[in-house]
């Protein structure tokens, strides 16, 4: 006989989430718009006139969102990390040469992802905590023979930035190769023009740059990656929920592939919609003049920032933990005592705070920026905090 479930073991959630809900302001998730957060409470019939209307809406949107007039944007059930691989399943085919840029850990899971495709990549690594550079790429694009390049806009784990995108993204175009570019971080805070720079497939996450809900993502295909490469292929791709034929199906042709996730695209189409009314340009300068104003406030206070400027991705923010000082120690006391959450780092002795999305907020800054320096003090560091205050609302007050 079955038993009655032992119920004392478990409690509601409101006994495990904060009372308080922490503000986040790590590497991602980030905090969400009410208004997305409303739409992502509903479900509605994944087929239909109502959805139908939806995602043309998402589509045409995503299209201003990418810099693009490809017809083949579509989102995928899944996390970032699904995005890249159905650019990869649908790109890479088994013994294809991949050019992989990498300069931490994200560009290393495009390799990953095309090795478990049966690809052969070939791993190109930008100098430590450096961006990479045109001339190393063209080197290389010299020496061998490839099909596919990849790389990142914005390397979260180390806070690095690949600023030459648009130029190494012409030049693999010159030498023939098709370009995916994982822009999960920085998609709408930083300038990405995917028609004009030649890249073939953008993929992005919701829970970064877009202010969206984790758990779906979108990508766009270049009309040519999609006539040469995804309409001609002899074989199917590997991974059935990713291919983008039958994606098609449900973002071009109103019929089913598997049942979307309506939430989360609603969600979406509201995170998306914020973006426009707000337009790209002036979401650029919010998030460029928040992450330059709390890098100074950080530096101003005593702390070091990991990356030279000319390689510092602006999305995250890359800080120095001093000797002596315990990093698990500072995100404690930061959650605990101000509720606010940052982010550690893979393996780096850094502390990461995310501007993406509604991070990039005036009171948003000055509530993290207080709480690292309150922090920092507390775990033994020696913290100018007014100064640090200071400097921070001297840079967000200042004339454009
Ligand atoms: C977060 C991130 C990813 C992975 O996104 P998931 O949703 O965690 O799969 C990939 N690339 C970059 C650059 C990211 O910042």
């Amino acid at each position: 006989m079955i038993e009655a479930f032992p119920a004392p073991s478990i409690v509601p959630l409101e006994h495990i989430l904060p009372d308080e809900p922490l503000l986040m302001m790590g590497a991602g998730p980030v905090p969400i718009p009410q208004k997305v957060a409303a739409a992502n409470s509903i479900v509605i019939n994944h087929l239909g006139e109502t959805m139908n209307r939806v995602i043309e809406q998402v589509k045409d949107m995503s299209r201003y969102v990418f810099q693009t007039s490809s017809s083949h944007v579509m989102g995928v059930s899944g996390p970032g990390s699904a995005a890249m691989e159905m650019a990869i399943a649908n790109l890479v085919t088994p013994g294809s040469r991949v050019l992989c840029i990498t300069n931490g850990y994200f560009s290393q899971r495009l390799a990953e992802m095309a090795r478990r495709v049966r690809a052969e990549p070939t791993i190109l690594e930008a100098p430590r905590n450096e961006r990479m550079s045109v001339e190393m790429v063209e080197r290389e694009l010299q020496r061998g023979q490839y099909d596919v390049v990849t790389l990142v806009q914005g390397e979260t784990s180390n806070t690095v930035c690949n600023t030459s995108l648009d130029q190494i993204a012409r030049t693999a175009k010159r030498y023939g190769c098709m370009v995916i570019v994982d822009a999960v971080c920085t998609l709408s805070t930083m300038p990405l023009e995917m028609d004009n720079w030649q890249v073939d497939a953008i993929i992005t996450g919701g829970q970064k740059g877009l202010s969206s809900i984790p758990g779906v993502s979108l990508l766009a295909f270049s009309e040519e990656a999609w006539a040469k490469k995804i309409a001609r292929r002899e074989e199917l791709p590997f991974h059935w929920c990713l291919d983008a034929q039958l994606a098609d199906k449900f973002w071009n042709q109103k019929s089913y592939h598997y049942t979307a996730p309506v939430s989360g695209i609603l969600a979406l189409h509201e995170a998306l919609r914020l973006v426009c009314e707000e337009t790209l340009p002036q979401r650029f300068e919010r998030h460029q003049r928040c992450s330059e104003a709390l890098q100074a406030g950080i530096e101003t206070m005593g702390l070091g920032l990991l990356v030279e400027k000319p390689h510092r991705l602006n999305s995250v923010v890359g800080i120095v933990v001093p000797d002596h000082v315990s990093a698990d120690a500072v995100r404690a006391h930061m959650s605990k005592v101000h509720k606010v959450e940052i982010s550690g780092a893979f393996g780096l002795n850094i502390l990461r705070i995310g501007q993406m999305g509604e991070q990039s907020r005036a009171h948003n800054l000055f509530r993290t920026l207080h709480s690292l320096g309150s922090s920092m003090r507390a775990a033994g560091a020696d913290i100018d905090l007014p100064s640090g205050m200071a400097e921070l609302e001297r840079k967000l007050s200042a004339p454009r």
